[in-house]
């Protein structure tokens, strides 16, 4: 069994708390790792080995080109032990032998891309518009903003790692990230390879903890920015800890996305992806299609071919490469879902399949909700809440307008799926949905080149692309007078 120490200038060390506690494994309750709790001061010893780092010569003065070749060696060796990877996140996360293998895989691109598209950023400029030749010539530098705060949750364990630690080598800052204490195995395993690697010691550290021990890391005084990935309701408590000090924030948060299937649109596609919408994961994705809006005229024959392929679903153990759906990641998330299922049903909404623990069949040990649909309408919470499980709405609707409206009611803005022929209807549709991402007949596919993040509370600011890079640095002037002349000077005497 792994033993997890905290990760701090590239050595692993014990916490000083003396505390530590178990990761499970999903599917099936054993042991998977042993890990050491941090307390204050060995947050503190991390934050002070990211500022000490941040200011030296050593990381400093390396260079785009430099960077951007140690996030390609990180890929490389994370595909070296790929198998290692792979299982890991099988055994920690509970994620299918598929989900994990394309993980790994998709963290491997995400650090590539970065390390090719940062090669863009354009650090230092002298602006050609707007100096005045003889009076002054202005310079734009681009800076790291500094120390990092780099909260994940439990969903994409290492992806997630990837996509916060991508950015932070590659504009020169340095981080303090903490995985979730459900799922910190493989990003300790990141953690090995890139002690490997060129990276100064302290620019990436990693610490092990809960909310608290996130709750300490986003309030230090040395943290410049917070990046946070998890719920909503935390997204919001971290904002108000970020405005003490006027930390940076960017947050990638919850979401209800609706799924819109129109009369015209490839039907067994359109079954296919409302499907793969809210079942992917077992409904732990952030995109979740956990809302499915089907047109009325189509709506009857869907509702009975949605059903009938829910059976096919393969549901079993995670490390068998033919499971196609296993377990939620605990007995907290399990219970919550179950709440979320009986209160739908006190409501009025109806029950069309699933709604309980999966038993029998070798899953009693690990925690499996059957794929649960509901027909419901906007006035039943499930209908407006993050479930994070294995469970959507059906609901039907006349018109364009009566789906964008229905789509938009909700809080959450990260994502929407839209299914029709009709590429002109696919485009209006698109135009007026509130919503960070928008799929024309496909879903959940991301590509790391590309803005990523939500409208209204599903989150602020954007990771990947440009954007997310540019989030990661700060913008200073740099004024050269070309002038001896200063009459202004004059105008306070
Ligand atoms: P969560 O908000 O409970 O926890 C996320 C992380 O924050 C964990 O590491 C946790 O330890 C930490 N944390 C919890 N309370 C904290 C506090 N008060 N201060 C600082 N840190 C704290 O979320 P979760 O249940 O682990 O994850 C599921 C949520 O994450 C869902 O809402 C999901 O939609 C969201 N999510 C969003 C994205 C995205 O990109 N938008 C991606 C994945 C997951």
């Amino acid at each position: 069994m792994r033993e997890i120490k905290l990760f701090i200038n590239n050595q692993w060390v014990d916490c000083t708390s003396g505390k530590n506690t178990n990761s499970l494994n999903p599917a099936d309750s054993t042991i998977v790792a042993r890990v050491h709790l941090s307390s204050a001061k060995d947050i503190d010893r991390a934050l002070e080995a990211a500022q000490s780092c941040l200011h030296s010569q050593a990381w400093r003065q390396t260079t785009l080109a430099q960077r951007s070749q140690i996030l390609e060696d990180i890929a490389e060796k994370i595909k070296a032990r790929k198998d290692e990877f792979i299982e890991a996140e099988i055994n920690d996360s509970g994620a299918v032998f598929r989900k994990a293998k394309t993980d790994i895989q998709n963290s491997i691109n995400h650090l590539k891309v970065v390390a090719k598209q940062m090669l863009e950023l354009n650090l230092s400029y002298q602006d050609k518009n707007y100096s005045r030749p003889s009076f002054s010539r202005n310079e734009i530098i681009r800076e790291p903003v500094g120390v990092c705060a780099q909260i994940i949750p439990w969903n994409f364990p290492l992806l997630m790692a990837a996509w916060k630690i991508a950015p932070v080598i590659a504009t020169g800052c340095t981080s303090v990230l903490k995985p979730a204490i459900e799922t910190p195995l493989t990003a300790s395993l990141l953690a090995e390879v890139i002690s490997q690697t060129a990276l100064p010691p302290g620019v990436i550290n990693m610490i092990n903890g809960g909310a608290a021990e996130g709750q300490y890391l986003v309030r230090h005084k040395i943290v410049r920015k917070i990046a946070f990935t998890g719920s909503t309701q935390v997204g919001k408590q971290i904002m108000q800890h970020a405005s003490v000090d006027l930390k940076r924030v960017t947050l990638e948060l919850g979401g209800k996305s609706a799924n819109i299937i129109f009369e015209d649109a490839d039907f067994q596609n359109a079954i296919e992806g409302a499907l793969y919408g809210f079942l992917f994961h077992s409904g732990q994705a952030c995109t979740s299609g956990s809302r499915i809006l089907v047109q009325r005229s189509i709506y009857n024959e869907f509702k009975e071919a949605l059903l009938e392929k829910i059976k096919k679903v393969k549901v079993g153990a995670p490390k068998s490469p033919d499971t196609g759906f296993g377990p939620v990641i605990n007995k907290k998330q399990g219970d919550s879902i179950l709440a979320f299922i009986e209160e739908a049903k006190s409501q009025g909404a109806t029950l069309l399949c699933g709604g309980s623990r999966l038993k029998g069949l070798g899953l009693d040990s690990g925690w499996y909700i059957a794929p649960t649909v509901f027909e419901a309408n906007s006035n039943h919470r499930i209908y407006n809440e993050e479930v994070f499980g294995p469970v959507a709405t059906l609901t039907p609707f006349d018109s364009m307008e009566e789906a964008i409206g229905l789509a938009n009611q909700t809080n959450y803005g990260l994502a929407a799926g839209v299914w029709t022929n009709d590429a002109n209807l696919a485009r209006s549709v698109a135009g007026q949905l509130e919503a960070g991402t928008v799929w024309i007949n496909e879903y959940h596919l991301l590509n790391s080149g590309i803005p990523f993040g939500g409208f209204k509370q599903s989150g602020l600011g954007r990771e990947f692309g440009i954007e997310g890079l540019e989030s990661y640095l700060e913008t200073k002037h740099l004024w050269v007078s070309d002038c001896l002349k200063k009459p202004w000077f004059s105008s306070i005497y």
